[in-house]
């Protein structure tokens, strides 16, 4: 999945989403990509939220959309994504085998990012500068 947000200069808040899906997937099969909610949300008054990983555990939490509402009810961005991931954490007995990461911005152009698993990174462009994220994961 390749999940973009964006902070405009005007403030305005946009995000995209592209996937090819799970590997072996079943035919026909919808993932949380196309999801509004799960995916990706967008809400211009908070912050935007974008997902990776795991459809199906992103899909039966509303993942992007539960980031989203975390930070409305205060929690900065990677603060949101983690509380998002334990979400998905505690309806698994074990998520040794699942990856699900999470990225975010909110409306003041604060952005973060938690996982599952490590190795989940993400880029920022911001002020003219590219920088690579190393997020923080639930496993370590
Ligand atoms: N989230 C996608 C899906 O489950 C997979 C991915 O992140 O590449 O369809």
């Amino acid at each position: 999945t390749i999940g973009m947000l964006a902070l405009d200069a005007d403030g305005n808040l946009s995000g995209a989403c592209t996937t090819s899906g799970a590997a072996w997937k079943m035919h026909g099969r919808v993932g949380d990509s196309p999801l509004i909610g799960a995916g990706l949300f967008v809400d211009n008054e908070v912050g935007a939220a974008a997902a990776t990983g795991l459809g199906e555990e992103v899909i039966r939490t509303c993942g992007s959309h539960l980031v989203v509402e975390n930070m409305r009810h205060g929690d900065d961005p990677e603060t949101a994504c983690r509380k998002a991931v334990q979400r998905i954490v505690e309806k698994n007995e074990s998520v040794e085998n699942i990856q699900v990461g999470f990225i975010a911005v909110n409306k003041q152009g604060q952005y973060g990012g938690y996982s599952i698993q490590p190795g989940f990174d993400f880029a920022v462009y911001q002020s003219d500068e590219n920088r690579l994220v190393h997020s923080n994961n639930w496993m370590s």
